[in-house]
């Protein structure tokens, strides 16, 4: 009986902000983990806005906060 072993996963460095500039993209846009529910720890692109980032998948502004 053959075992399947799941794959390795490859470890992908953080996406660089610089390579990722796209013209879509907006200049300053940084990947920072979010950490609310909608999101949990996942690392998404976070948009200026104001004082702080707004991130692109939940628009829950970050940064701004004390
Ligand atoms: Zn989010």
């Amino acid at each position: 009986m053959r075992i399947r072993l799941p794959r390795p996963r490859r470890r992908r460095p953080a996406p660089d902000p610089a390579v990722w500039s796209l013209s879509a993209i907006v200049p300053g846009t940084r990947w920072l983990p979010c950490h609310t529910t909608v999101c949990a720890h996942t690392t998404t692109r976070h948009t200026p806005h104001g004082t702080g980032y707004r991130c692109t998948a939940c628009g829950t502004t970050k940064g701004d906060q004390p």
